[in-house]
C-alpha cells in the first residue's frame, strides 16, 4: 500500500500527534483535566492540543543540569503567541501587552519573524489568565498562532499608509484578516477554557478551576476535519514591489500583482517552506511555486481548495515529510494543481510567473497617504523588546512614545517595529524620546546590522542545538571589528533548521548544528526569491567571524557594479566558495 504523499515504503500507521489531534473533540484533549492541576507542567498529550491554542510548554534549558542535581523539576514555562494579522495593532493593544508582560512574562516581548508577539517565561498557573487578559484588555487571540492549522496570516505592514500603495485600490490588510479569520478552528474549546468564566474560574489565590466539561460531541470543523492539518500552513500577502514578508516562504502566498500602481491580480504561490532536519536526507527548504493569478474573490476558494487537498493528502505518518511541500514534490507540482482545480471546481486562470523587485524594511521616517502624517520604522535588535541594562531601553523608549502619541503599531516580518500616524507636529517630539531611549533607525545601527535576524533559540526552544539571539550581536559586533561594519548584506542566524528567522532565503544564513557549531550557507538574493547553499559545515561559533570576514572581503574585492554579496555569492559558485573556505 502506498502512502497518500506517493511513499510506498511508508507504513500507513498515522503517527501519534495524529491520534491525539483525532481524540482530542475539538483541541479540548486533556486540557480541561490539566488546567487547574497543581503539577507545574502539561503532559505530552495536552501539549500537542495546546499548541493549536497559541501556547507551547518550554523550559530553561540553562537551568537544567543545575536542577537536576539538586532534584527538582525542570524550569517548566509556557511561550504564548498572538495571532495578528499583517502585525497591525492598535497602540492601546500594544500597551496592553506590555503591561501583561510584566504581569505574567519575564518583562519583555519577542516580535516574532509572522508578525506576531510572543511571551516567554510564563507559568501554567499563570497561562489562562494571560491568554484571557490578552483577548480583553488587547483584544487580540491567539486561537491557531501554534499547531497544524493556518496561522498567522502575514502582509506588508505598511499597505494603508506608504505612498506606494496609494493607487492600489485594495486593503491587504483587510485582505489578511479575512484569509486568517476565514480559517480559524471552529471548535468552541477556545472559547470555553480561556474566555468562559462560567466553565473556567480562578480563584483569589489565582488557582485555575475547569468546572464544566465540554460537549460531548464538537461542531463540526468544515474545513480542518477531526484532524486539523498534517502540520502548521503559513500564508503570506505580499505585492510585487514588496516582499518584506519573504513570500516564497509560505506554504501559500499570494501576491499582488500591480500596473500603475494598482492591482491587476493576485499571483498564488503554494509549496513555501524553509524548515529541514540536519540528520533527514528526505528534507529540504524549498521556495514557492506559481500556479495561478486570481481575482480577489477567488483567493479564499483557491486557498481553502489548496489546503483541502493539504488535508486530504498530506503525509499524517511521518511528521518531517507532513508539510505541504513534500506532498507537492510526492505528486508532482502538476498533479497538485491539477488536484487543486477539482477541489476549486473551475479551472485555475494561469499563473504570470511574476516576481518581486524589492524586500523593504521601512526602517526610517516617511510621509504617509494622509498629508501631515508620518511613520517611523524602529529597528529592535533581533526582535526582543526589553530594556538592555547596559544598551538600548527598547521598552521604555517604545512605550512612552506610544502612551503619549498613540500610534497605530506595526510589527514587521523582520522583527522590526512601525509606528505611523505620527502628526507633523509631533515628529521631533518623537525623535526625541528615540534619541533619550537609543530606539535606532537605519542611521544608527550599521548597514551589517540592517536586516539581521535571530531566532530566540536558547535558552528556551526546546529544539535548538545552538545559540541565536544571545549570539548574533556578539558575532555582528567581531564582523564590524574586521572592518565589514559597512556590508549591506541579509544575515540571518537560528538555533536549529527550522528556520524561524529564515536563514535560508538569506544572503548569508548561519543554522545551529550542535552546541557550538553552526552551517554557513550563502546566496540568496535581496527580493527573497532564491535559496542559499551551504558553503561551511560543522564550523565552530569562534571561526564564524573569521569565515564570515573572509566572504565579505573577497565580495568586496570581485563585486561587479553594484552587485549584491548574495548575487556575487552565486555568480562565483558555491564549489569555489567551500574550495576557498576549507
Ligand atoms: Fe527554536 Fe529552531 Fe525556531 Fe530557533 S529556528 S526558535 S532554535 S525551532
Amino acid at each position: 500500500m502506498t502512502s497518500p504523499s506517493g511513499n510506498s515504503e511508508t507504513p500507513l500507521k498515522k503517527s501519534k500527534v495524529e491520534e491525539i489531534k483525532e481524540a482530542s473533540s475539538g483541541l479540548y484533549g486533556t486540557i480541561p483535566d490539566e488546567i487547574g492541576a497543581e503539577h507545574v507542567c502539561f503532559s505530552e498529550t495536552s501539549i500537542q492540543v495546546l499548541k493549536h491554542h497559541g501556547t507551547y510548554q518550554q523550559d530553561n534549558r540553562d537551568l537544567r543540569s543545575e536542577r537536576r542535581k539538586a532534584g527538582l523539576d525542570k524550569d517548566y514555562r509556557m511561550m504564548v503567541r498572538t495571532k495578528t494579522p499583517g502585525g497591525l495593532m492598535t497602540a492601546e493593544g500594544y500597551l496592553a501587552c506590555d503591561d501583561l508582560a510584566s504581569k505574567y512574562g519575564q518583562d519583555d516581548l519577542r516580535i516574532t519573524s509572522r508578525q506576531g508577539f510572543q511571551f516567554h517565561g510564563v507559568l501554567k498557573g499563570n497561562l489562562r489568565a494571560l491568554i484571557k487578559d490578552l483577548n480583553t484588555f488587547a483584544q487580540m487571540h491567539t486561537k491557531g498562532a501554534c499547531g497544524d492549522v493556518v496561522r498567522n496570516v502575514t502582509c506588508s505592514n505598511v499597505v494603508d499608509i506608504d505612498p506606494a500603495y496609494a493607487k492600489l485600490g485594495a486593503d491587504l490588510f483587510a485582505l489578511s484578516t479575512k484569509i486568517s479569520d476565514h480559517f480559524l478552528p471552529q471548535s468552541r474549546s477556545y472559547y470555553d477554557l480561556w474566555l468562559d468564566d462560567e466553565k473556567v474560574s480562578i480563584d483569589a489565590d489565582g488557582n485555575v478551576s475547569y468546572k464544566a466539561k465540554h460537549a460531548a460531541k464538537p461542531e463540526d470543523e468544515p474545513i480542518y476535519k477531526q484532524a486539523y492539518l498534517p502540520r502548521k500552513f503559513k500564508i503570506g500577502v505580499a505585492t510585487d514591489f514588496d516582499n518584506s514578508i519573504d513570500v516564497y516562504t509560505n506554504d501559500l502566498g499570494v501576491i499582488a500583482c500591480t500596473k500603475d500602481g494598482k492591482i491587476t491580480g493576485y499571483e498564488i504561490l503554494i509549496g513555501g517552506g524553509l524548515g529541514h532536519s540536519h540528520s533527514k536526507q528526505d528534507t529540504y527548504a524549498r521556495l514557492g511555486s506559481a500556479i495561478a493569478n486570481v481575482a480577489e474573490s477567488e483567493i479564499i476558494p483557491v486557498i481553502e481548495a489548496v489546503v483541502g487537498v493539504q488535508r486530504d493528502f498530506g503525509n499524517r505518518e511521518q511528521r518531517h515529510q507532513a508539510r505541504m511541500k513534500y506532498t507537492i514534490d510526492g505528486m508532482g507540482l502538476e498533479a497538485f494543481r491539477e488536484k487543486v482545480q477539482e477541489y476549486y471546481g473551475k479551472p485555475l486562470p494561469a499563473a504570470t510567473g511574476i516576481a518581486p523587485s524589492a524586500q523593504p524594511d521601512y526602517l526610517g521616517w516617511h510621509k504617509e497617504i494622509t498629508p501631515g502624517l508620518n511613520y517611523v520604522g524602529i529597528w529592535v535588535e533581533n526582535g526582543r523588546i526589553r530594556d538592555f541594562a547596559d544598551g538600548i531601553k527598547f521598552r521604555t523608549g517604545l512605550r512612552k512614545i506610544i502612551e503619549t502619541y498613540k500610534p497605530s503599531v506595526r510589527l514587521t516580518a523582520h522583527h522590526n517595529i512601525v509606528l505611523s500616524g505620527i502628526g507633523d507636529a509631533d515628529v521631533d517630539a518623537v525623535k526625541a524620546i528615540m534619541a533619550e531611549y537609543g530606539l535606532p533607525t537605519q542611521d544608527s545601527i550599521s548597514p551589517l546590522r540592517r536586516m539581521e535576524m535571530a531566532c530566540p533559540a536558547l535558552p528556551l526552544c526546546g529544539l535548538a542545538l545552538a545559540e541565536a539571539e544571545r549570539e548574533m550581536p556578539r558575532l555582528l559586533k567581531q564582523v564590524e571589528d574586521l572592518g565589514h561594519g559597512d556590508a549591506d548584506v541579509i544575515i540571518r542566524m537560528t538555533g536549529c533548521p527550522n528556520n524561524c528567522a529564515r536563514p535560508a532565503s538569506a544572503e548569508i544564513g548561519i543554522i545551529g548544528r550542535g552546541p557550538n557549531k553552526y552551517n554557513v550557507y550563502v546566496g540568496g538574493n535581496r527580493t527573497g526569491t532564491r535559496l542559499n547553499t551551504l558553503v561551511k559545515d560543522t564550523i565552530t561559533v569562534e571561526d564564524l567571524p573569521a569565515t564570515l570576514g573572509k566572504l565579505l572581503g573577497d565580495w568586496k574585492a570581485e563585486r561587479e557594479d553594484g552587485e549584491a554579496f548574495g548575487d556575487w555569492a552565486h555568480r562565483v559558485g558555491y564549489e569555489e566558495l567551500t574550495a576557498r573556505l576549507a
